[in-house]
């Protein structure tokens, strides 16, 4: 992938359209097997050792006392396992689990029609729970804390409050980042479990089993090259096992070797650390336009034609987990593993000699 140089990748007046990457962290419609791959219980969950250490004490004493679980909030990443998790919390809680959205949730109406709906106990999954709107926070507050919800009849003058009391639920929130949300709606969560990218031996792991469960032949070292170039993202590794088991099929005698792992990764753009056109553009947008930076968020988001959420949420964790870039109080900053990965080491040379 060195041979590409990032100036030929940089092109600034065609956008990619991020649901188009491989590496994309967000659900893609070639995931839709994924329901088969998902870990059911905590013991199939693989990583997150913290997550499944403090939430298996508190699901062990919410079913001693038979109450329900206390409110969880799960945040980091796309791809890490929020919905995976939250479903293994229904499961070994042996309750039912209701899944919606923040943006899914218009009116504090729809809140009370799911939220009246519920069965004692059960597990109540708002993904995206930073998107939810003020009136609809609101109305949530008080079903969180004392399980009553403030329902307004009527209009005017003669307008009045009706409270209804609610089954005792768990609401699992999930979210990207938890510095979107509210500290009122951040605060009624009792357990808070920050996911972070997967480090190799896990995601190999994960590879591992999922080739199993979808009956692919691998090679230890076809999942190590797998594992290397996911990005530290579940979700990524199992779309890769996809495309190459397919690669495997068509091109190879169906046997996933590193060689063939290599191809096809290659062959999808995919370099050896897992980065993609996208990736290389911001870097080289950062090295080649702005000296290394300090650049803003907003002027690389508006030149590579990206969302801004985009680039923090799927874009900047990974580069910033490899160490290719650094948050600074005036922009993103480039460092040296980044200029030599995208061949511009001399660029790094011309901008500060004294360091050579
Ligand atoms: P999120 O909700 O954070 O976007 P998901 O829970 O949908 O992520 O996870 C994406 C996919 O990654 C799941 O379908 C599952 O196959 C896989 N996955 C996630 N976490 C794990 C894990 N800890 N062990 C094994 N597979 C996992």
């Amino acid at each position: 992938m060195q041979s590409i140089h990032p100036l030929q990748v940089c092109r600034m007046n065609e956008p990619n359209d991020p649901q188009d990457r491989i590496v994309s962290p967000d659900t893609v419609s070639e995931d839709e097997g994924e329901l088969s791959l998902r870990p059911r219980f905590m013991r199939e969950m693989i990583g997150q050792p913290k997550a499944k250490d403090n939430l298996g004490i508190a699901i062990e004493a919410a079913r001693k006392r038979e109450e329900a679980l206390d409110h969880v909030l799960l945040y980091g990443p796309p791809g890490l396992g929020k919905t995976t998790l939250s479903n293994i919390l229904a499961n070994e809680m042996e309750v039912p689990i209701r899944v919606t959205s923040g943006p899914a949730i218009e009116k504090p109406g729809d809140l009370a029609a799911i939220l009246t709906s519920l069965e004692r106990h059960s597990i109540f999954f708002i993904d995206e729970i930073h998107r939810l709107n003020r009136t609809v926070e609101e109305t949530l507050y008080p079903a969180m804390e004392d399980f009553k919800l403030d329902i307004m009849i009527g209009r005017g003058p003669s307008a009045r409050t009706l409270r209804l009391d609610l089954p005792r639920f768990t609401l699992v929130g999930a979210t990207t980042r938890a510095g979107l949300l509210s500290s009122p709606l951040r605060d009624r969560f009792g357990i808070h479990h920050a996911f972070e990218l997967y480090s190799q031996a896990e995601i190999e792991t994960i590879v591992r089993r999922s080739a199993e469960i979808l009956g692919v032949s691998i090679k230890p070292e076809g999942s190590r090259e797998i594992a290397r170039r996911s990005r530290g993202t579940p979700r990524i590794a199992n779309r890769i096992l996809k495309r190459v088991r397919d690669f495997a099929q068509v091109r190879a005698d169906g046997i996933i070797s590193e060689q063939v792992a290599a191809d096809a990764l290659e062959r999808l753009g995919i370099d050896d650390l897992g980065l993609d056109d996208l990736d290389r553009q911001f870097l080289a947008a950062i090295i080649d336009k702005y000296s290394g930076g300090p650049v803003g968020l907003e002027t690389l988001a508006a030149m590579l034609g990206q969302e801004r959420d985009t680039l923090e949420d799927v874009v900047e964790p990974y580069l910033m987990q490899l160490g290719f870039i650094n948050r600074t109080p005036r922009g993103r900053v480039a460092t040296r593993p980044a200029y030599l990965h995208i061949g511009m080491e001399t660029r790094y040379r011309d901008s500060d000699p004294s360091l050579f």
